[in-house]
Formats: structure tokens, sequence, C-alpha cells
């Protein structure tokens, strides 16, 4: 169920297997995906897909401040690629990858479990059967039955792709987080901080992105905007033309689905965003084969397993314990996070960003190991300062 890159990776893959699979989503799965995906490029060549992007910068930079000294705003140099995927070419090639694939446009209203199979009632009142049903229909799907853990932090960005009277960022460069505080008043220093985003995509163009990583309740699309026009304006940089806006809002920390669960779900609704950067498209590309290579070895090993059976079995492949773990241990690392001020917070991801590169680049893709994460926390607590020691333990002092 559903038709964005959750849906097509899995579907992807379980059409690899020579599996039987229809995909049943309210839009046809050529319409052009909203979001622009983002990626370290070393995540997508990793897996050989590194041609998808299309664009790569490799000068990739932030800028942090210095503590209480916000003139000093020397940028910290990641010396890593960043890449933005080509939307159509991404997309296509899933889509190539699904070739034979049956689409059914229809909106999922119900599901009802039987003994062998899933029953899915869409919206027009017809119904279709499957072995096993796997959502992948984005985070705010009904069907996912997951704890209820109080408020869920969210992701929120607004974004303009444009021209503008003087370059928001140098010529092809990239930057991850542009911290500086500069121009905002002593009263916004005390609001949930929030960060530029920002590219050159050549040509005059550029994207900037005012983005808070994780709020609740969120930071509204008006403020995010306020504030990116007055950093804008801080440096004398004018909007000449808005070409794209872009409102991002996601949730970071929903929490993990219960696996005992008779439906499989992937992508947004299986909580795979990533707790402490908000980027998934790695992971969906990871993790998608295993999962598809684990169901099509039951479907053919043990036909007389039933849905419920399966989509149980299926959970274990997608949430083993260990991922689980780092899964916490991220989602502990982000309440500590989004507890700190903003001069706190810059100072941690200055300090974040002075881990090596493998340590720090490992941590964002979620591809240390349960020991080696705990190992790369120890060590940034070790580098940190005293006052992000004291916040990471939970003892956080305020400015007044
Ligand atoms: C603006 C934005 C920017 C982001 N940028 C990045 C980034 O740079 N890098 C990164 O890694 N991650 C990024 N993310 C996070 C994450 O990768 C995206 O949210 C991603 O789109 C989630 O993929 P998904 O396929 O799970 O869900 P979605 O992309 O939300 O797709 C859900 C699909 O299910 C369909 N659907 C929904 N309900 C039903 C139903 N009842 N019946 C049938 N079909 C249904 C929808 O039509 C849609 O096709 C971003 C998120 C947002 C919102």
């Amino acid at each position: 169920m559903g038709a964005g890159p959750a849906a097509l990776c899995i579907s992807s893959e379980l059409i690899q297997q020579g599996l039987n699979v229809r995909a049943l989503a309210s839009h046809s799965p050529e319409k052009p995906w909203p979001n622009t995906y983002g990626i370290w490029a070393e995540e997508l060549d990793s897996l050989g897909m590194g041609y998808l992007l299309g664009h790569r910068w490799k000068d990739t930079i932030s800028y942090f401040g210095n503590g209480d000294k916000i003139s000093e705003a020397n940028p910290i140099t990641h010396d890593f690629d960043y890449g933005l995927f080509d939307q159509a070419a991404f997309q296509n090639s899933l889509l190539e990858k699904c070739s034979g694939l049956s689409w059914l446009i229809e909106t999922a209203e119900q599901i009802s479990y039987f003994d062998k199979i899933t029953e899915v009632t869409c919206s027009s009142g017809n119904k279709y059967r499957a072995r096993i049903v796997i959502d992948a229909s984005g985070h705010k799907s009904k069907f996912i039955n997951r704890p209820h853990k109080g408020s869920v932090a969210q992701q929120a960005a607004y974004g303009v792709v444009g021209r503008f009277d003087y370059p928001p960022v140098e010529k092809d460069q990239f930057v991850l987080m542009d911290f500086r505080p500069d121009h905002l008043t002593k009263s916004e220093l005390k609001e949930p901080p929030s960060f530029l985003y920002a590219m050159d995509f050549g040509k005059d163009l550029f994207f900037v992105e005012e983005t808070s990583l994780a709020c609740f309740p969120p930071l509204s699309f008006p403020t995010l905007k306020k504030r990116l026009s007055s950093r804008l304006a801080h440096r004398g940089i004018k909007i000449l033309e808005v070409v794209h806006e872009e409102h991002c809002l996601f949730p970071m920390n929903l929490p993990l689905p219960y696996r005992n669960q008779s439906l499989l779900a992937f992508g947004g609704s299986a909580s795979m965003v990533h707790p402490a950067s908000g980027y998934m498209v790695g992971a969906l590309l990871r993790r998608a084969p295993d999962l598809a290579r684990k169901l099509s070895e039951l479907l053919s090993i043990e036909p007389s397993l039933n849905s419920s059976e399966l989509a149980k079995e299926g959970w274990k492949v997608l949430w083993p314990i260990e991922l689980i773990q780092r899964h916490r241990l991220y989602q502990f690392g982000l309440k500590r996070l989004m507890s700190f001020d903003e001069e706190l917070l810059r100072t941690f991801f200055a300090t974040f960003f002075k881990l090596p590169r493998e340590d720090w680049s490992r941590f964002l893709a979620n591809t240390l190991p349960f020991p080696e994460l705990i190992l790369v926390m120890l060590k940034l607590f070790y580098i940190s300062p005293l006052k992000i020691k004291l916040g990471m333990i939970g003892l956080v002092f305020f400015k007044i």
C-alpha cells in the first residue's frame, strides 16, 4: 500500500524475488513525489547507486558559531560529499525494477484479517485479498498500531528554491546547518532553535530552508518563514524569484510499531525515519532486500503460515532487537538535544562534527552496530565540553 519511496523500494525487491505482488495507492505511481530527497553521497555510492544523484556537492560545510562568540563564525568543513536525488531518475529506476507489477489506484479504508489472508477494503467499496499486506502509506497510517508515548517531536522546515540578488551560499557549496543566530533578538534566542539548510543548484538557482530539527509542538511554517526572511535580510540578501516553496513536517520519534500485529509496514509507517537526523531513504534501500528475501523464503518454504504469522516474521526482520536498541539510543539522544537551548545545541553540533568522519557519518546513516554506536557516543561524551556533558546526562542550565 502506497506509492512513495518506501512502497517502491519494497515492491521492487519483492518483484525481484519473483513474488506475485499487487500495489495499491491513492494515486498513480508515476505522479512525481512531492519531496526532494537528500543523502550523504557515500551512503548511495556504497549501494552502487551514486548515479541517481542529480546534484553532488564536494564543498560541504556548517556554521555553529563559537559558543557565545557568535560573530566568530568560521565554517566547519565536512570534507564529505552530499547529494540530492534526481527525483525523476530515482522514481523511474524503482518503477523499472517493479516491471510487471499491477497497480490499483485506490485508497485503503479498512483492513480485516482472516485465517490465511488479509483483506483491504477501499473507499470505492472494492475489496482486495493477499497472503500478506505491507503498509507503506507513510507516517500518518491509521492501520499500524503503536504505543502512545506522549508528544511526538516533529521536524519542520520552510524552504524556497529561487533566485536571489546576492548568493545565499557560495558557488558549488552545500550548507548542512547554518546555526549562526546573530540575526535573532534576545527573546527569539530563547525560542526553540532552527538552522539554515542551503545549497547552490547552479545557474543562479539556490535552495534555502529554515529547519527545526525536532520540536514539540513543531515550529509553525509562518515562524520558520519569518526566521528565514530575517536571516537573509540580516545578510543583506533579497529573494528575487520564488521558483518553488517547500513545507516539510514529519515525526522524528514516532514510537516503534507493535511487532506482534498482523499487518506489516515499511517506511514512514514502520517508524524507519532516523530519530536523530530525519533521514530515511538510505535505510529503505538497505533494508528492503532482506525483508523481501525473508518473505519470499517464508512463502515458499512454509506455505501454511497465515497472514498474521507472516507479518510477525516480517517485523522480526525489519526491527530486530539490535536495531531496536540503536533506535532507543538515538531517541534518548534526541530527547536530550531537545532540552538544549540554542547555544548549547550549536556547541553540541560543533563537538559532534569533531568526531572522526567515519564515526559521525555512520552515526548519521545508522550503520554502526550497537556496541560501536555506544563507543562513538562515549567518545562524543569524552570530547564534549562540561556544559554538553551535563546536558547529555540531563542536567541542563538555561541562561536567564
Ligand atoms: C518535505 C520532506 C522532506 C524530506 N526530506 C528527506 C530527505 O532529504 N532525505 C531523507 O532521507 N528523508 C527525507 N524525508 C523523510 C522521509 O524520507 C519522507 O517522509 C518519505 O517520503 C517517507 O516515505 P514513505 O514512502 O514512507 O511515505 P510517503 O512518501 O508519505 O508516501 C506514502 C504513500 O502512500 C500513499 N497512501 C497514503 N495513504 C494511503 C491509503 N490509505 N491508501 C493507499 N495509498 C495511500 C500516498 O499517496 C503515498 O503515495 C523528508 C520528508 C518530508 C516530509
